[in-house]
């Protein structure tokens, strides 16, 4: 039998604040599961701090790095490729350091778009979607739909500057005309395939919920929410009520993590081991 070795190989998240950030119960769950000597650690790291959390990180050996707010659009002068989508997105959560080279890559859309074909089992081509919310999840959701064959888009947000500037982003880095809904009261969404809630409502410990017309939605709609926790969010509820498909922003996190897993460790993530990691962790 061959010696131990006991040196891990390091990969983590960035970001301010960082505490709650719950990446590392799935992550570390997958490589108990497969047996893997990799550690995944919570970094606070602020603004301007950025460049030197990446030399040191280097230095150390990681072979990859999370990024969150205030970090996924700040990383990208620092990164010796990009994927074609994060360059779209403008936006990289997932850095793989190979031989000293960072390479970016933006797995949020992917997850949801995983989250709706292996658990909805339905393909976003032809489609139209309905996205609430115009910050970094919409984003990565709307280029994520446009690149699987989405052909309407519809982007509801609070503020106009915001939602128009996604808006212009779609039609900058992907050819594409959505179209832009001010959302400055009840908003009644129209007849569509998918309607997904992109904003930060519903984030633990808020309870609140979307202020939309539930009962403008049709049966067997798609109804999709980036909110993990709680799981079962207000706006899946009220949907549930109505009879649509309902997919929970649990499932959205870990497939994101489980491409990145994959980036790092070059395995097929335990999908199912760290989708129960994480339920019991939130319950
Ligand atoms: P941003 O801060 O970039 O965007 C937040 C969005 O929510 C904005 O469009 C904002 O509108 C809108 N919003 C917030 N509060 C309200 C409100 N009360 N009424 C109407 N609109 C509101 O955040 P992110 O896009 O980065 O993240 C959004 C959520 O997605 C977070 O809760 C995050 O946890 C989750 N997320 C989940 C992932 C997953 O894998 N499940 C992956 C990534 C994110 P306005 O422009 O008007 O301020």
């Amino acid at each position: 039998m061959g010696a131990k070795n006991y040196r891990t190989t390091n990969v983590g998240v960035f970001g301010h604040p960082i505490d709650e950030n719950p990446t590392v119960v799935l992550q570390e769950a997958g490589f108990r599961e497969l047996g893997l000597n990799y550690r995944y650690l919570n970094f606070d790291i602020k603004q301007g701090e950025l460049e030197n959390a990446l030399n040191a990180i280097k230095v150390l050996g990681f072979r990859g790095i999370n990024l969150t707010i205030p970090h996924k659009v700040d990383i990208i002068p620092f990164l010796d490729s990009i994927s074609d989508a994060a360059k779209k997105i403008e936006a990289v959560n997932t850095v793989v350091i190979e031989g000293g080279k960072l390479f970016g890559e933006n797995t949020d859309g992917k997850g949801f778009i995983q989250s709706i074909t292996t658990d909805a089992g339905c393909s976003p081509r032809g489609a139209h979607a309905v996205i609430l919310g115009a910050g970094g999840a919409a984003r990565a959701i709307a280029v994520e739909l446009i690149l699987a064959g989405a052909s309407q888009l519809t982007i509801v947000n609070r503020s106009k500057n915001r939602g128009q500037a996604l808006v212009e982003l779609l039609k900058r880095n992907c050819g594409f005309d959505s179209e832009f809904k001010i959302w400055d009261n009840t908003y009644k969404p129209p007849d569509c395939d998918f309607l997904v809630n992109a904003t930060s409502i519903n984030l633990y410990p808020d309870a609140s919920k979307p202020d939309i017309h539930y009962e403008a939605i049709a049966p067997g709609t798609i109804v999709c929410d980036v909110i993990p926790n709680p799981p079962q969010t207000g706006f899946l509820t009220e949907a549930k009520k109505r009879g649509a498909v309902t997919l929970d922003g649990l499932g959205m996190l870990v497939y994101q993590g489980a491409i990145g897993f994959k980036l790092w460790t070059g395995l097929d993530a335990p999908v199912d081991v760290m989708r129960k990691a994480l339920q019991e962790e939130f319950s």
